[in-house]
C-alpha cells in the first residue's frame, strides 16, 4: 500500500473537527498519527502517515485543502543542515527510525534520510550544532 507522510496545520476554527475520522471513513485511508500538537483556540499541527488503500489519497488531500487545512509533505518541513553537521553521531542513538544514521562505518559519516523521519524531535536536544530544524 502506498504511504505518504504529511504535516497538517489547522486553523483554530477547525481544531475540534473530526478530520482523521473523515479521512478513514470517507476516503478509506489508513491513518497513523505520528505526532500532534494542538492547543484549543490556537493553530494546531499534526504529522500523519497516510496509507492509500484505494487510490483516493489525492482526493482526500484536496478535501483537506478545501476545508482550510494546510497540507505539506513532511520532507518539506524537516531540514537537515548538512553543512552544520560535524558527524559526532550523538543523534543516531535517540533517532527511533534511523533517519539519522551512520551511512559509512569506515568514515563514521552520518546521513539523513527524510523518508524515514517522523519529526519526533528527539534529535534536537542532543545535536550541539542545531543541524536538524523542524519548521512547523
Ligand atoms: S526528528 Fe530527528 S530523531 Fe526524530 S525521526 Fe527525524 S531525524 Fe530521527
Ligand atoms: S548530533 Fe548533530 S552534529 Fe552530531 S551527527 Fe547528529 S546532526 Fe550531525
Amino acid at each position: 500500500m502506498p504511504k505518504k507522510k504529511v504535516v497538517l496545520n489547522f486553523p483554530p476554527h477547525l481544531i475540534d473537527q473530526p478530520i482523521t475520522y473523515r479521512l478513514i471513513m470517507d476516503y478509506g485511508l489508513v491513518v497513523n498519527i505520528l505526532r500532534a500538537r494542538i492547543t484549543p483556540q490556537e493553530w494546531g499541527s499534526m504529522v500523519l502517515e497516510l496509507g492509500d488503500g484505494n487510490g483516493r489519497l489525492d482526493e482526500a488531500l484536496a478535501f483537506l485543502t478545501e476545508l482550510g487545512v494546510g497540507v505539506e509533505p513532511l520532507s518539506k518541513e524537516v531540514r537537515w543542515h548538512e553543512e552544520r553537521c560535524i558527524h559526532c553521531t550523538a543523534c543516531t542513538g535517540p533517532c527511533p527510525t534511523q533517519a539519522l544514521a551512520v551511512a559509512d562505518p569506515h568514515t563514521m559519516t552520518v546521513s539523513f534520510d527524510e523518508e524515514r523521519c517522523i519529526a519526533c524531535e528527539l534529535c534536537l536536544p542532543v545535536c550541539p550544532y542545531q543541524a536538524v530544524e523542524i519548521l512547523f
